[in-house]
């Protein structure tokens, strides 16, 4: 029997909101064997059947969005406008497997000398997702909606510090009116983990979060022989050339580095300008960063709230403080934050020496590092000296620049003249620490498919 409360806290206040109990083991069993019996009928609903529950699905997260926002504010601090597009944005995702999900998912034929050959589309199973905080909606939905529209079932083991979040997720399920079972929350804290995984009526997992969190998990997927995707963190890089739109270039730099209080796995981290540009930039950067709203995150106006938990808070004040140890210069004005709550300043580092959190590690908050560089070589070269490839940015209008970029930046993506962002018509997924695998269009739809070859004589 778990001894301890776990607790929600608002971090603008450090107030706890909630507390919760955890499952029990024979709660966990409980929930394995409804998720395996209901995998059972599941895989025979029809296509349209799936459809149209995610449609509803969407129906219900646009009704409740305000009321779901407020509950991710009150948990992880992000400004109450953001959540509610997030939440909307789960809808997007519901709508967009509801649409595409048969296209997806249909039979691809070969030609051979069988009367027919295919590979068919087959769900896998339970499926259990691990989940961060940062975004406590939409990175569950964009594992939930693919998993659910190829026939598997869900299993949620979400952060710690957002189950009221985790709950509300279960509960727009049911809302919808999935079959129970379908999609179940289960309250548990990552040391119950690997024995989920272990469980043979689990099929796959897949992790969204830290490296350390990745590398425990799919060690122990490795170990059962199970798939495992694995979506984790990134500190991307931003180029801005002379032929850019320099307008847009900031504006793009400042949302790309502050949106969710710059707690975003595909945030612009590391900003590499071009020298013909660089005062230009850098005084327009810096003066939209001093700009910037700090406030109570739910206030319409508020660009920044606190991050999400004390732990986080602290861990960037000692990254910035090693970044300016390590030769790093703040070009910010200074501010007086809260001291009650995880509140921190948004701040911009230039021309950080390498080997210091700026360089080398994920700074997971309003903090941008800046460097001028001489050309676009020296811009990619520094780029790909990261552990991290998640996302990467290139404003230019120069057609071989833009080649090059694509050609030669290490990481997922590459957006062109805008910042990276999720999208459920396009895959997102990373390369070298950033982890393995692909989410959303067809491809989160197949990450956990059994991929049978058919052969009929
Ligand atoms: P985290 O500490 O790794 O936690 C993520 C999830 O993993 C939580 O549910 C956590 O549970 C669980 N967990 C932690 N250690 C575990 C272990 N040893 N075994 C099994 N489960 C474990 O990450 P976070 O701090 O919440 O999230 C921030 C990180 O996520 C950042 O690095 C960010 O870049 C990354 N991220 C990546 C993407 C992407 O798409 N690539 C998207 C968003 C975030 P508890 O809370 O109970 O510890």
């Amino acid at each position: 029997m778990p001894d301890r409360q776990v607790q929600s806290i608002n971090p603008a206040t450090g107030e706890v909101i909630e507390s919760f109990t955890p499952l029990t083991h024979a709660a966990i069993e409980t929930a394995l064997e409804n998720a395996s019996e209901r995998f059972r009928t599941w895989r025979n609903v029809s296509l349209d059947e799936r459809a149209e529950l995610l449609n509803r699905a969407a129906d219900v997260l646009e009704t409740k969005a305000a009321e779901y926002a407020r509950d991710i504010t009150l948990e992880m601090g992000k400004p109450l406008s953001q959540a509610e597009a997030e939440v909307k944005k789960c809808a997007t995702a519901c709508r967009h497997y509801a649409e595409y999900g048969a296209t997806y998912l249909q039979d691809e034929t070969f030609h051979t000398e069988a009367r027919r050959a295919f590979v068919r589309h087959l769900p896998m199973g339970p499926v259990l997702a691990v989940m961060p905080w940062n975004f406590p909606f939409w990175q569950v939905f964009r594992f939930a909606a693919p998993a659910l529209m190829a026939g598997n079932v869900g299993l949620l083991k979400h952060a710690s510090n957002v189950w009221r979040s985790a709950l509300n997720i279960e509960d727009v399920f049911r809302r919808a009116g999935f079959p129970d079972g379908c999609f179940q929350t289960l309250l548990i804290g990552s040391s119950e983990v690997e024995g989920v995984i272990r469980d043979d009526r689990v099929k796959a997992v897949t992790l969204t979060g830290s490296g350390p969190a990745g590398r425990s998990v799919a060690a122990i997927a490795g170990d059962c022989i199970k798939p495992s995707l694995l979506e984790l963190g990134g500190s991307d890089a931003f180029i801005v050339m002379p032929s850019a739109d320099l307008d847009k270039a900031v504006k793009s730099a400042v949302t790309a580095r502050i949106q969710n209080s710059g707690q975003s796995c595909i945030a612009g981290k590391r900003f590499f300008v071009h020298a013909d540009i660089f005062e230009d930039f850098s005084k327009r950067f810096v003066k939209a960063f001093d700009d910037l709203k700090v406030d109570d995150p739910m206030k319409a106006d508020t660009d920044i709230g606190p991050l999400a938990t004390l732990a986080i808070r602290d861990e960037l004040a000692d990254q910035i403080e090693r970044s300016l140890k390590g030769g790093a210069e703040s070009l910010t004005k200074d501010r007086t934050v809260p001291k009650k709550g995880a509140w921190i300043a948004p701040q911009i580092l230039a021309e950080a020496h390498s080997g210091t959190p700026s360089t080398d590690e994920e700074m997971f908050g309003p903090v941008a590092n800046l460097w001028k560089v001489p050309s676009l070589d020296d811009a990619i070269s520094r780029a790909n000296r990261s552990q991290f490839g998640l996302g990467s940015v290139l404003f230019s209008k120069d057609d071989a620049e833009i080649d090059q970029a694509i050609r030669q930046l290490e990481a997922g993506a590459t957006f062109v003249n805008s910042m990276v962002a999720s999208d459920p018509r396009l895959p997102f997924g990373g390369i070298k620490q950033s982890g393995y695998g692909r989410e959303l269009a067809a491809d989160g739809l197949r990450a956990f498919v059994n991929r049978k070859t058919v052969s009929v004589a």
